[in-house]
């Protein structure tokens, strides 16, 4: 892979010509194919005595916690909360590690995505009753051609994102619809916003507004990352905006159909 830039040459203050260079970048691109290797190897590599520490916590937590002085029952509670963080993030890793790939293609079908989004509202219910947060759903009915697991993965990242940073009596709204190119989702909140400059970056890994974010909120940095590369492999475009009045919305449209269903690479292979 080659990247290139155009520059304009300027002799008192007139365009005379322009330089273009090429530049070969094949060598960054093995060395993140090999950092992508790496974390995930070790990630696999952690994932099992994890789960068996987790095992463990969980029993003595479930068998103790009613002999257990206050002090103790707490630092239990802190450790089941803090390996079910790192199992996530490892989840996530792998995840998105397979659909980067090429080795998660989709199993498409048509999916009916109104009664999709209904599902994954009913199932982010208590969390946002607990949140005090008021969910709604606008959606006509529209079918396209999907991998529903995906499609459900995303509305629950993009309706746990939009509950997590939203304050009590605060509205999410899902909508619904068609667009010119197929479908068009968006995922509403009234919450604290996203500044202009962190729009995009968001959606690169670990990336997030706050540093203490994923440890105050519980998130791994990962999960709108994993959200950009489903929809990309089902052919759209995801995007974040910041509304007039407070609060921010996720964007999504989609094509009715693939136009080739093979599975999407993330990556250009190098040359
Ligand atoms: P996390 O696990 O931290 O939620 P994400 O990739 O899902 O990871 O999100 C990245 C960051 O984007 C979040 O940590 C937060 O700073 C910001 N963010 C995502 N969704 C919202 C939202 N609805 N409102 C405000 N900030 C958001």
């Amino acid at each position: 892979p080659v990247e290139f830039a155009l520059t304009p040459m300027i002799e008192r203050g007139v365009v005379v010509g322009s330089v273009l260079s090429f530049r070969d970048i094949s060598q960054r691109y093995a060395l993140d194919r090999m950092k992508d290797e790496f974390i995930s190897t070790v990630s696999h590599e952690l994932r099992t005595p994890l789960t068996s520490i987790r095992g463990a916590l969980g029993l003595l937590s479930h068998g103790l916690l009613n002999e257990v002085n206050d002090k103790a029952a707490n630092l239990l509670r802190i450790a089941v909360s803090n390996s079910d963080r790192l199992v996530r993030l490892i989840n996530d890793i792998l995840d998105l590690e397979r659909m980067q790939s090429g080795r998660a293609p989709l199993a498409l079908r048509p999916c009916a995505v109104h009664e999709l989004a209904r599902q994954v509202a009913d199932s982010m219910q208590p969390v946002a009753d607990s949140a005090g947060v008021t969910l709604s759903v606008e959606a006509e009915p529209i079918s396209i051609e999907a991998d529903p697991d995906r499609l459900n993965q995303v509305l629950t990242n993009l309706l746990s994102n939009a509950i997590k940073f939203s304050s009590r009596n605060s509205r999410v709204r899902i909508v619904v619809g068609s667009a010119s190119e197929g479908l068009a989702l968006s995922v509403i909140d009234e919450g604290r916003g996203i500044p202009a400059d962190k729009l995009e970056s968001i959606f690169d890994r670990f990336h997030q507004v706050d540093a203490s974010d994923s440890r105050q909120k519980g998130g791994t940095g990962l999960g709108l990352a994993i959200c950009r590369t489903i929809v990309e492999q089902h052919g759209g475009r995801i995007w974040a905006e910041q509304n007039s009045g407070t609060g921010s919305t996720f964007r999504i449209v989609l094509p009715a159909a693939l136009a080739d269903s093979g599975p999407a690479l993330m990556h250009p292979a190098p040359a």
